[in-house]
């Protein structure tokens, strides 16, 4: 038995991958290439790169001239013809000057960026040089091993989490929520809940939404201070919280997470919709504010 840490692809060395921008003439295009082409070109798996590079340029007469540029696509996934073609149908209003596509054509241009996040700030400072980059030192702390007796621990909880199962006869994902200070479980999936397999009533969308309504309570029964100053502290739902779960969480549930800050989440089995390591790790897209740990627990 082991427990694996599911961590960013990384690199030790710069691993480039070219992709096409758009040279851009003004701010006020720049403002509205990033909303159309974030709809259209998502970039889910390179959210560590920014769309927009700011370039200043000495000219001869010493001014500076600043030059904008805007990340499109992979030039593995589009060609430029039809990037031509969809900036000429969706980017050509721009305060009532129209482009031809002699105009995208020269101003579409290839450049190189780093496929991977860095993982450290030495990296960091280097690799951006090509291209403008999203940086999160917390990435150190996905690096921290588990010690023997929380592994222990660990194993131990996600058993009872396994006989619950049992108990209950469903193939249905179950968890619960786990204060490792305290060490004591203070939700587990209510045993009633399991009947209805609408995506609201995942089981890590029914911790949270029980652990609000548990916070509820215990905002009304408290006589003493301020409530808004209560509701300040606390607001986050699994703040230092640790989540246990048979099945790994989908996209939504693992956003879910983000947005309640939890510490970490142990899983036994990976789902081919995941949100940790099926379609996305959304526990380490770097745009995102909140990056919790995430393990499976292997059963050897
Ligand atoms: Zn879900």
């Amino acid at each position: 038995m082991h427990i694996q840490p599911i961590v960013k692809e990384t690199e030790q060395e710069l691993l480039k991958i070219e992709l096409y921008a758009l040279h851009l003439h003004s701010p006020q295009q720049a403002s509205s290439f990033i909303k159309l082409i974030s709809i259209h070109f998502p970039l889910t798996d390179l959210s560590h790169l920014k769309r927009i590079k700011k370039t200043t340029e000495l000219l001869d007469d010493n001014k500076n001239c600043i030059n904008l540029y805007g990340l499109i696509a992979k030039t593995s996934d589009v060609k430029k013809e039809d990037l031509v073609n969809f900036l000429l149908q969706n980017f050509n209003n721009d305060n009532g000057q129209n482009f031809d596509s002699d105009y995208f054509n020269q101003r579409i241009i290839k450049i190189s960026a780093s496929k991977y996040p860095a993982t450290d700030k030495k990296k960091f400072d280097i690799w951006k040089t090509l291209w403008p980059m999203n940086f999160h030192n917390d990435y150190q702390k996905h690096d921290i091993p588990l010690n023997d007796i929380e592994i222990q621990e660990i194993f131990s909880i996600m058993n009872k989490l396994k006989n619950l199962s049992v108990e209950l006869n469903s193939s249905k994902n179950v968890g619960l929520i786990y204060d490792p200070k305290k060490k004591l479980t203070t939700l587990q999936t209510d045993l009633n809940s399991l009947t209805d397999s609408h995506p609201l009533n995942h089981c890590i969308l029914q911790l949270i939404n029980a652990s609000a309504k548990n916070y509820v309570i215990k905002l009304q029964k408290s006589k003493v201070g301020d409530k808004r100053k209560g509701l300040d502290c606390e607001s986050y739902l699994l703040k230092d919280m640790d989540v246990f779960v048979l099945k790994e969480p989908c996209i939504m549930c693992s956003m879910a997470l983000v947005h309640s800050r939890v510490s970490r989440i142990f899983y036994v089995e990976n789902t081919e919709e995941g949100g940790l390591e099926g379609l996305l790790k959304v526990h380490l897209v770097p745009s995102l504010n909140h990056h919790y740990r995430a393990f499976k627990l292997i059963y050897d």
